[in-house]
């Protein structure tokens, strides 16, 4: 008999990695994957994982896998160019050091599913629509798919990214609950947290495998992230498939759309038309990287909201559908492995139990979202500072100015400050503090 029964809405990267951080902290825990797509597959291009994510990584054994698949070997530590390059002679402002190896998703994909041993619990087809709990735990949620048929659990955990409808189900309980308190104002504001916004930027992904002209050209070989930027445009290169192959992201802001409900497709084929533009009068190693990019994949980047909470009763949001984020700081599947392996480590543990489990959500719910609305927030501003704009440098009428090389250089150590909690925190000190934290919380309950 398990101690829980668990379904995870969405086979993402978060999803699996829950799965396989649940099999290794939580192995009396039940659990079953439901995918709304037919098969599962990986669209997108390279990843990148820091320090913290790396830590995980090593915690639950995966490293081992990944370092085989990893763009620079066995090497975390690649050196970040910034430049600005909106210009024919390219100028270099920053040189920094980023521990992060580096990834095709796919691969990625494809290592989590090969680890986890319980794979037949993966149901593809199965797109959620719905869920019903009963008030105050009393009972298993009840979830409904789009196919007609209905699944049982204790929890339920939505890891079904930035549109999830697991967090639109959500809010929508939420809102009604207040609703029936005749609170208005707050239900209205609760259901504006169904649906993602679109944070402005559009980015244009692909991989350039290596042969020919490319296989001998600088700009397709350095050993490093080059972030190439320009006003409102910036265009990102790294290593990936231990060298073989080059990630591309040219990413574009169209500010007038920010904060708008976006109802295209989040990711779809783009033509060269499309960008090829932005890039024209760029230094040459941009114009050359620009004119090798086929089969190029749009990526609208759609956001999630600052949620008031990841958890309701029995139900909790991971990954991108609790905190989808803008890419800049490369730290979005990172916080999603930071969720899945701190909810694990919770439920896995002895005083988590029927009567406890309202606690331990609560408390997953009260260290992940400030952490992660934190990184959101840093991720937003790291974006408009690959976008050379500086906050602190406005002309007297509050308009923006081309910076200066000094100026750039400043912006470079800003860069550097954002992405600093990527080195100077320990998620290993942060999980014991959690841990205590959580049998402080149990252990007040059981006093009370
Ligand atoms: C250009 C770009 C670059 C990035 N680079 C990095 C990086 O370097 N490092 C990093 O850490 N992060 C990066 N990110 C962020 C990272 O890609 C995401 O945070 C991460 O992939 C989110 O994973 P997820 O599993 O939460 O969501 P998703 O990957 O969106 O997976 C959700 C899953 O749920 C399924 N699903 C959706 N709806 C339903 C439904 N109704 N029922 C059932 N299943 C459903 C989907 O089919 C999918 O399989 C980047 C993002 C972008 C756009």
């Amino acid at each position: 008999m398990p101690k829980f029964r668990v379904a995870i809405v969405g086979a993402g990267l978060t999803g699996v990695f829950f799965a396989i951080a649940l099999e290794k902290y939580a192995p009396d825990v039940e659990f079953e994957i439901y995918e709304g797509a037919s098969r599962l597959s990986e669209i997108g291009a390279g990843i990148a994982l820091q320090a913290r994510p790396w830590t995980m990584m090593q915690a639950t054994g995966l490293d081992k896998e990944l370092l085989k698949i990893a763009g620079n070997g066995e090497r975390p530590a690649l050196a970040v160019l910034y430049r600005k390059s909106d210009q024919a002679e390219g100028f270099q402002f920053s040189e920094q050091i980023d521990n992060s190896f580096t990834f095709a998703r796919a691969e990625v994909q494809k290592a989590f599913l090969g680890r986890l041993h319980a794979s037949d619990r993966v149901h593809v087809g199965k797109r959620f629509v719905s869920y019903h709990q009963p008030a105050d735990g009393a009972g298993p949620i009840e979830l409904r798919f789009e196919d007609g048929t209905t699944a049982t659990c204790d929890i339920l955990v939505g890891s079904d990214g930035v549109r999830s409808a697991v967090r639109a189900s959500m809010y929508s309980h939420l809102a009604q609950a207040a609703e029936a308190q005749g609170k208005q104002q707050e239900a209205d504001e609760l259901r504006h947290h169904a649906h993602p916004v679109f944070s402005g930027w559009s980015i244009y992904r692909t991989v350039i495998h290596k042969s020919g002209e490319t296989a001998v050209h600088p700009a397709f070989n350095r050993p490093t992230f080059v972030f190439y930027c320009g006003r409102d445009t910036h265009i990102v290169t790294y290593p990936i498939s231990q060298g073989r192959a080059l990630n591309v992201a040219a990413v574009i802001k169209l500010p007038n759309l920010e904060g708008k409900f976006y109802t295209g497709p989040s990711s779809s084929v783009a033509s060269r038309d499309e960008y090829t533009d932005r890039f024209k009068g760029w230094e040459s190693d941009v114009t050359e990287v620009v004119k090798h990019m086929d089969n190029t994949t749009k990526w609208a980047v759609n956001v999630v909201t600052k949620l008031p909470t990841y958890v309701d009763g029995h139900a909790a949001l991971l990954g991108d559908a609790a905190h989808g984020m803008t890419p800049h700081q490369g730290a979005g599947a990172g916080q999603g492995f930071e969720d899945g392996f701190l909810l694990a480590q919770f439920l896995g543990r002895p005083d988590v139990n029927t009567d406890t489990l309202h606690i331990a959500l609560q408390v997953y719910d009260e260290i992940r979202r400030p952490l992660a609305q934190k990184v959101v927030a840093l991720s937003h501003l790291s974006g408009q500072l690959h976008s050379l704009e500086d906050p602190d440098v406005l002309e007297d009428d509050g308009s923006e100015r081309a910076l200066t090389p000094e100026e750039l250089r400043r912006l470079g150590d800003k860069i550097e400050q954002v992405k600093e909690w990527r080195r100077v925190t320990s998620l290993l000190d942060e999980n014991e503090v959690s841990m205590r934290r959580l049998a402080e919380a149990i252990g007040a309950a059981r006093t009370s």
